[in-house]
């Protein structure tokens, strides 16, 4: 058993690194100006490990697993929730969205009109009994998978116009941008030409929804490439937290 001082201190140590890996990064693309976000996905850890990475100026997490991911943001302190942003990132079923939609800032991982009309009302129940003030901020995220490399969620890249659509048309939702997940065992070229298309995704999307400004890609393993490319978010879990339990 490690005790909580040991694991303060490796979770600084690797989000140390982390951020040095984000700044080089930035540095190589000439982006010190316009930095991405680091979200820290703690999915599949406790929320004492929140409660750490908050102290450390971590201001945004992921999760992505309900019911564990709702339960953990309830039992965060009142001050260490309301300086947080959580984001849901991982895939939702429809019957989990109004849970959901109750304690997330934003859900990142949108590829279905069901999901959004399930989402919008979720938080229209959430605002009318004041659980919430405003509207839950919305990524629609891509499907880059393409020929032999199999996609990891997310709508067709045909479908995403449509998909915006029903998001900005919802009236408890507010579009943001699109996420994407890089398909597994690519080339670093391969994965900046995946995070390019994504890139271009959201620029087309911007023509009719100026305000989906956010490029969320990169994870532990890729964020060099997504920063290269342009992306606005970066989800980081292992390479902060430590290896997790396998995953399907
Ligand atoms: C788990 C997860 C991450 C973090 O992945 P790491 O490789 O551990 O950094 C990022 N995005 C999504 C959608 C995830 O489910």
């Amino acid at each position: 058993m490690s005790t909580s001082g040991d694991r303060a201190a490796e979770l600084a140590s690797a989000l140390e690194g982390v951020r040095g890996r984000v700044d080089a990064a930035c540095a190589d693309a000439g982006r010190e100006a316009r930095r991405p976000t680091l979200v820290v996905v703690t999915k599949f850890f406790p929320g004492s490990d929140v409660e750490l990475l908050a102290g450390m100026g971590v201001t945004d997490i992921g999760e992505s697993r309900e019911p564990e991911a709702g339960d953990k943001v309830a039992g965060l302190p009142e001050q260490v929730r309301a300086d947080l942003r959580v984001h849901f990132v991982g895939q939702l079923q429809t019957n989990k969205a109004r849970r959901v939609a109750r304690y997330a800032d934003v859900v990142q991982s949108v590829d279905r009109a069901r999901l959004v009309r399930a989402l919008d009302r979720g938080r229209a129940e959430a605002v009318d009994d004041g659980a919430r003030e405003g509207p839950l901020e919305v990524l629609v995220q891509v499907d880059l998978g393409q020929g032999e490399q199999a996609g990891r969620g997310g709508a067709a890249p045909d479908e995403v116009a449509a998909l915006a659509e029903d998001v900005a048309a919802a009236r408890w939702l507010e579009l943001r941008g699109v996420m994407a997940i890089a398909p597994r065992d690519l080339t670093p070229d391969e994965t900046r030409r995946a995070f390019d298309r994504l890139v271009g995704t959201g620029e087309q999307l911007r023509h009719t929804h100026p305000g989906a400004t956010w490029v969320s890609a990169g994870m532990s393993g890729d964020l060099e490439v997504a920063v290269a490319a342009g992306a606005t978010h970066l989800r980081v879990g292992s390479a902060i937290l430590g290896s997790r339990p396998p995953q399907r």
